[in-house]
């Protein structure tokens, strides 16, 4: 059977073959496998100048300092970090965040709601995007945190973070920004955009699943509780002994993508236009998301007529998703489609298809064939 072609790189990437390589270096008897902790010995300092380099790496891609990064296991736990640890403790705590953040976001903000913290669910506007005047209408006298992600994982719509992040800052109002879909794939400068708190996931950007990063910044400076206790790692804030392999690995793919960021930006925006043209003889299709605002590697499809389930039983040899990965294993139309308004029946005639560094322009063509097939054939026999 020919190999199905992957179009679900916002679910995940494959690890880039030269990320792989220079990770296996970090675990043999013969490799660097010291505890980056030791102190006492060079199997320890080598293994740390291992992970400073890559924090290094990581800084770079972001335009920070590396001291303002803290390693986790991705950017779920770095979501957690960030918006528990602004806001536990504090009393009498009010959070903005809006109703399609990422479930890492949306999940922490509903359990501290249970915990007596009031929260904000912004309303985005069809294309996905927050504007920042909503934001600001929805600040109180107590508002510790606004969280609000870079680009959306389900509809590749960007938020304009540094309109909202320049104000917030004359406030005094943290923000933390989700940015795992933005990493490697637009310019992200931390202080440009005026975030405090900013989650980086690895196996986005072509790095190893399982690490992740939180930036904090350091001036002015960001105080947040740690959530996770132990030999007081991280300066504190993240307790745990360091995965030399996975956090050299995260660094190679973030030096990568920052060598590769205008050539791969630019090739993903021509796979996309290839995609569309490919289905451009099928009437009723829908762009979910923004035309204007928008990521390249992010395509969100409503099928006229056709349930998303049904035809993605149709599109065997295409490996795209329904909603977002991590909402897949129920059947509920996906929170961030109603989010933006859609139906029930709307949401549930959406496909999400995401290109990236391996996609080829021959798979590309036989996806958008195997669609308009599929769609017309359904279509048919409606
Ligand atoms: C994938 C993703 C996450 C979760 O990252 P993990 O490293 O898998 O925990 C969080 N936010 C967004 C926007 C994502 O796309």
């Amino acid at each position: 059977m020919k190999k199905p072609v992957y179009l679900d790189y916002a679910a995940t990437t494959p690890v880039d073959p030269a990320v792989a390589e220079e990770m296996i270096k970090y675990l043999t008897p013969d490799g660097v496998f010291g505890n980056p902790a030791s102190r006492s010995h060079g199997f320890g300092w080598q293994a740390e100048a291992a992970v400073e380099a890559a924090r290094g790496q990581v800084a770079s891609l972001i335009h920070a300092d590396p001291r303002e990064i803290v390693w986790t296991s991705g950017a779920t736990e770095s979501d957690n970090l960030a918006i528990k640890g602004a806001v536990i403790g504090r009393e009498k705590a009010h959070v903005v965040t809006s109703a399609i953040e990422h479930k890492a976001v949306v999940d922490t903000c509903q359990w501290l709601e249970t915990r007596g913290v009031e929260v904000t669910w912004l309303e985005p506007g069809s294309d996905g995007v927050v504007l920042p005047e909503q934001v600001f209408e929805a600040l109180r006298p107590e508002t510790v945190l606004v969280s609000l992600m870079l680009v959306n994982n389900e509809l590749g719509s960007v938020n304009d973070i540094a309109a909202i992040g320049k104000e917030l800052r004359d406030r005094g109002v943290l923000f933390h920004v989700d940015a795992a879909q933005a990493a490697g794939k637009l310019p992200v400068d931390v202080t440009e955009l005026s975030v405090d708190l900013m989650a980086l996931s690895g196996h986005k950007v072509y790095g190893p699943k399982g690490v992740g990063a939180l930036y904090v910044r350091r001036s002015p400076d960001v105080r947040i509780e740690a959530q996770i206790h132990g030999g007081g790692h991280e300066r504190g804030m993240r307790s745990g002994t360091l995965p030399t392999h996975q956090i050299v690995g995260m660094g190679k793919a973030f030096a990568i993508a920052q060598n590769n960021l205008d050539d791969e930006a630019r090739l993903l925006e021509s796979l996309r236009a290839l995609f569309l043209q490919g289905l451009s003889g099928l009437s009723g299709v829908t762009l979910n998301g923004s035309e204007a605002s928008r990521v390249p590697g992010i395509v969100n499809l409503s099928f006229d007529g056709v349930d998303a389930e049904s035809l993605m039983l149709g599109l065997r040899n295409l490996a795209v998703s329904s909603g977002s990965a991590c909402a897949s294993a129920t059947i509920e139309p996906s929170y961030v489609l109603r989010g933006i308004g859609l139906s029930d029946e709307q949401a549930h005639r959406a496909l999400r298809f995401s290109v990236g560094r391996y996609t080829t322009p021959d798979e590309i063509a036989f996806a958008s064939a195997q669609i308009v097939d599929v769609v017309t054939r359904l279509r048919a026999v409606r």
